[in-house]
């Protein structure tokens, strides 16, 4: 059994998990500065919270995890001092905006509209003073703390530690955001169906394979145009957000 004595997370779940509230309808994030904060109404409850162990994520000081949830971006509205914001990235497929004084980032967005996850913004919810926000459920690109500085040798205590909280670790995204991804691939990929008489004997469709897909990258790299419109994430999103789309 590994140690998971002193093994700390995030703030935010190095106590125990606290639940959400499912009545829960949003609150306000605010950036770090003592003046002038920045300030961002999340108009909705969030979903899919996670502690993500990517380089990309914002983490509070000393911490080895992000804390990180989604929302619709239509919920998302910048309330105070939005001048301060800038992109850290404008080339990566999530567009996080950071207070250019605290270095907090206060909403990841995606512009690309064929990207599995466009229509949702990721936001960090410890920025909010209200509680009732979801919980985080798992943990996500847990091997990539390593790229941050962790010494491989803590892996094991740093997974032991996250089960222990009810966090199951992954090293991509969680199974239904990685079928999600997956199911957006194959939709774009699709053929015309095969005659029905093929269909028993025929060989399964090549599946994407490791390099094609987004799987390793720290939130997927956007793949191309789907050839119609109407995403499988759409239909996930009315269901995990009970949105009418
Ligand atoms: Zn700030
Ligand atoms: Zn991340």
């Amino acid at each position: 059994m590994a140690n998971t004595q002193d093994v700390l997370i995030h703030p935010a779940v190095d106590h125990g998990i606290r639940r959400g509230n499912p009545d829960f309808s949003g609150g306000v994030l605010t950036c770090h500065c003592a003046t002038r904060p920045v300030k961002v109404r999340v108009g909705a409850q969030t979903a899919h919270n996670h502690v993500c162990g990517c380089t990309k994520c914002w983490k509070p000081e000393g911490a080895i995890f992000s804390q990180v949830a989604v929302v619709s971006r239509d919920a998302v509205e910048v309330l105070e001092n939005g001048d301060k914001l800038q992109v850290v990235n404008k080339d990566a497929p999530i567009q996080r905006y950071a207070c250019r004084d605290c270095g907090v980032h206060m909403y990841g967005r995606i512009e690309n509209k064929d990207h599995p996850f466009y229509g949702l913004d990721f936001v960090h919810t410890e920025l909010s003073s209200e509680d009732g926000w979801s919980a985080p459920e798992f943990a996500a690109f847990v091997s990539s703390v390593i790229e941050s500085g962790v010494d491989p040798s803590r892996m094991d205590g740093i997974r032991a530690r996250l089960r222990e909280l009810g966090l199951t670790p992954y090293d991509t995204l969680s199974p239904p955001l990685m079928d999600a991804i997956a199911a957006h691939v194959a939709k774009r990929q699709a053929k015309p169906a095969p005659a029905a008489a093929n269909r028993s004997a025929a060989p399964a469709p090549a599946q994407p394979t490791p390099d094609a897909s987004p799987a390793r990258q720290p939130h997927p790299a956007p793949p191309p145009p789907l050839a119609a419109g109407g995403s499988i994430f759409a239909r996930l999103l009315d269901k995990l957000l009970g949105r009418g789309r």
